[in-house]
């Protein structure tokens, strides 16, 4: 399979991009070749598409259901409760809808961490994006539940050989609130052994940081340190609460982190993300949106523009996470993150893009794109995404959208009420 992009607007030239298989080939002006797509890109422009870097998708299920909420009563009486209510089906038509918001707003790669494992990768599967899907480790510090937790998650790492490419398996043990240090142990030997990643949320609140001082006697990170668990492959979702001593150590350690700046400013887990400390100690930092009951959208434009905003505004320094660096958190950094040759156009790069109208409004004048897509557009100016090799979105228009929307509204319906 080939697709030809002719005359498309790339990094303020006008070329063409030809795409064979799953990477793209060529970008040259004026390439004549045979393709079996092609594509007129005059008036759009070309960018990488994004990688959500911490989610819970099927989670849009519950977007709107619970606002405003303190954290605790929003858990326990709102998010629990429910969770435990549904079924595989019910997160396959919630991924699904996800899946299509992602589409929509040209996110080609997710990191996720949910239950009904199957589900979401069903949805993955037939949408035609990528995933890096956890299994969910919770033990409660019971050891019978450590038991039941840890054969789950091996049975799913062998049933999840069944899937293509696109989806990665993950170890995601929930958090140190919720998972012991054995089966924290455990889980990074398991993962070692198999060589897959590790994500856990880490430093969410400040409550945590305090918890695990009492209980444990270290810093959360310090925790991870002292357990041996800290390198390369692991992935902490927040990392909001960070000493000086942590920074050095995530550096060292290699550690990557994904910042979800709505999710940590509508659920008040304090607002000091310390990016550019991150940043210059050299620590891969990406972005995430988290679960849509506490960011409400997965739009990686918007938590782009927010988490500039923020550093902006806690640093009194209008010229902290200026747009280019927004845009390579959101983009090239997640690439990274997973190890996948994605988040830039370039010859030998995954054909992962994004085609942009740019007589959207937001989108004009033309003095930088990145300033336009960042500060002002969202993700509603994407016209055409290309994952894999293959167009998933075409004018706007994914396959079976219809279907989606009203099989998600039906079983948000029913579950909320079972
Ligand atoms: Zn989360």
């Amino acid at each position: 399979m080939s697709i030809l992009i002719k005359n498309i607007r790339l990094n303020g030239s006008v070329s063409d991009i030809y795409i064979l298989g799953n990477k793209i080939e060529k970008i040259e002006k004026n390439i004549q070749i045979q393709a079996d797509t092609i594509i007129d890109g005059s008036g759009k422009a070309a960018i990488p598409t994004f990688v959500n870097g911490h989610t819970h998708n099927a989670m849009t299920l519950f977007r709107g259901f619970a606002e405003d909420m303190r954290l605790e009563e929003w858990l326990n009486e709102k998010i629990w409760p429910h969770e435990a209510k549904l079924t595989e089906q019910d997160v396959y038509w919630g991924s699904r809808l996800g899946v299509l918001e992602m589409i929509k707003s040209g996110t080609t790669l997710f990191n996720d961490m949910y239950w009904h494992f199957h589900g979401t990768a069903r949805a993955v599967e037939e949408m035609g994006i990528r995933a890096v899907l956890s299994a969910v480790l919770i033990d409660n510090f019971d050891p019978l539940a450590a038991q039941d937790a840890r054969k789950n998650a091996e049975d799913l790492y062998e049933a999840s050989k069944q899937y293509s490419s696109r989806i990665q398996f993950s170890m995601g043990p929930h958090a140190i609130y919720t998972v012991s240090a054995d089966t924290l142990k455990w889980a990074k030997a398991f993962a070692d052994q198999n060589n897959l990643p590790f994500h856990i949320h880490l430093s969410e609140t400040e409550v945590e940081v305090n918890n695990a001082i009492n209980n444990f006697g270290f810093r959360p990170v310090e925790y991870l340190e002292h357990l041996g668990i800290l390198d390369e492959n692991v992935i902490i979702a927040h990392g909001l609460w960070l000493s000086d001593h942590d920074i050095e150590l995530l550096a060292k350690r290699k550690v990557k982190v994904v910042h979800n700046p709505n999710s940590n400013l509508k659920l008040a887990s304090g607002y000091k993300f310390r990016y550019q400390e991150l940043r210059d100690a050299g620590v891969c930092v990406a972005l995430g949106t988290d679960g849509c009951s506490s960011s409400n959208n997965l739009d990686m434009l918007e938590a782009m523009k927010v988490a500039s905003l923020l550093q902006k505004a806690w640093r009194y320094a209008p010229t902290s996470l200026p747009v280019d660096e927004a845009m390579q958190l959101g983009t090239e950094n997640g690439g990274k993150m997973f190890g996948l040759k994605l988040g830039k156009i370039e010859e030998g790069y995954l054909a992962d893009i994004n085609l942009i109208d740019l007589s959207d409004p937001t989108l004009v004048p033309l003095h930088n794109l990145n300033a336009n897509l960042v500060y002002s557009a969202g993700g509603g100016c994407i016209d055409t995404v290309i994952c894999d090799g293959k167009v998933i979105m075409e004018n706007r228009h994914v396959d079976g959208e219809e279907e989606i929307i009203k099989n998600a509204q039906e079983t948000a319906m029913t579950w909320i009420k079972r």
